[in-house]
């Protein structure tokens, strides 16, 4: 087992430099109703169902050092090519990199949504990093819950069980610091009363957060492979 805060210094030691990121793709994408997409390298967890798995264990082998003016210069010439309102930074963990994230951010024009999709670890860890995403208006943050307990959140990530707390605390970091921000859970290995358990643990936070996104498994490359081989069977509904 690892710490998932420690793992993010280690990780962000190879896939940072000052402010710039690596990133191993840039392109427009057809979910959110069509949005331009920077997909970045390197992540503090290692989920046993991800479908970014080569650049989240070998950060070192992809991709390429790109600045914050570069990312968002990228991002905003393709949501107007392609008349998108929305741009995210995905792949792997935005927040790995503070600096380089917010200065993306600075650089995203009001009429244009960005979405945040993180693990919410580091900003569970440290609430000022809410603080300074709450200076963001024309931001919305999916905070992608690993399962539906401490104990189911270690079985797939790999991480100490705490790890699930510092994501429940990023979303309410994030909801008292004004940022809009949506709870998403990956189901697919939970009981419906696990779902349950923690739909009411989320509504302590803010009762609109009962209202999760669901997340299902999506059996990508070699994720089939990989469940085989943890012995991990997706619950059927
Ligand atoms: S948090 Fe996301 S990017 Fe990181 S290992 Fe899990 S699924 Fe992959």
């Amino acid at each position: 087992m690892y710490d998932p805060v420690k793992r993010a210094e280690d990780v962000a030691r190879i896939v940072c430099r000052g402010d710039l990121r690596k990133y191993y793709r840039f392109r427009p994408a057809r979910f959110y109703g069509g949005i331009a997409t920077a997909d970045c390298v390197g992540c503090c967890l290692r989920c046993v169902f991800c479908w970014s798995w080569r650049e989240v264990v070998r950060p070192g082998a992809y991709g390429r050092f790109y600045s914050p003016e570069a990312v968002a210069e990228r991002l905003i010439r393709t949501a107007r090519k392609k008349g998108f309102e929305r741009v995210r930074i995905s792949g792997n963990e935005p927040s790995i990199s503070r600096e380089h994230l917010l200065k993306v951010l600075e650089r995203i024009p009001g009429d244009i949504l960005f979405i945040l999709e993180t693990n919410g670890i580091l900003i569970g860890h440290d609430e000022t990093y809410a603080v300074d995403l709450g200076k963001f208006k024309n931001l919305y943050v999916r905070v992608s819950l690993k399962g539906t307990t401490e104990e189911e959140f270690s079985v797939l990530t790999g991480a100490e069980p705490d790890g699930f707390k510092l994501q429940l605390k990023a979303i309410e970091n994030l909801y008292r610091a004004g940022v809009q921000v949506q709870p998403a859970v990956m189901v697919s290995f939970s009981s419906k009363e696990n779902i349950w358990a923690l739909r009411k643990r989320l509504a302590t936070i803010a009762p609109k957060f009962k209202d999760i996104e669901i997340e299902e498994v999506a059996l990508y490359g070699d994720v089939e492979k990989r469940l085989q081989k943890a012995k991990m069977t997706p619950t059927s509904r």
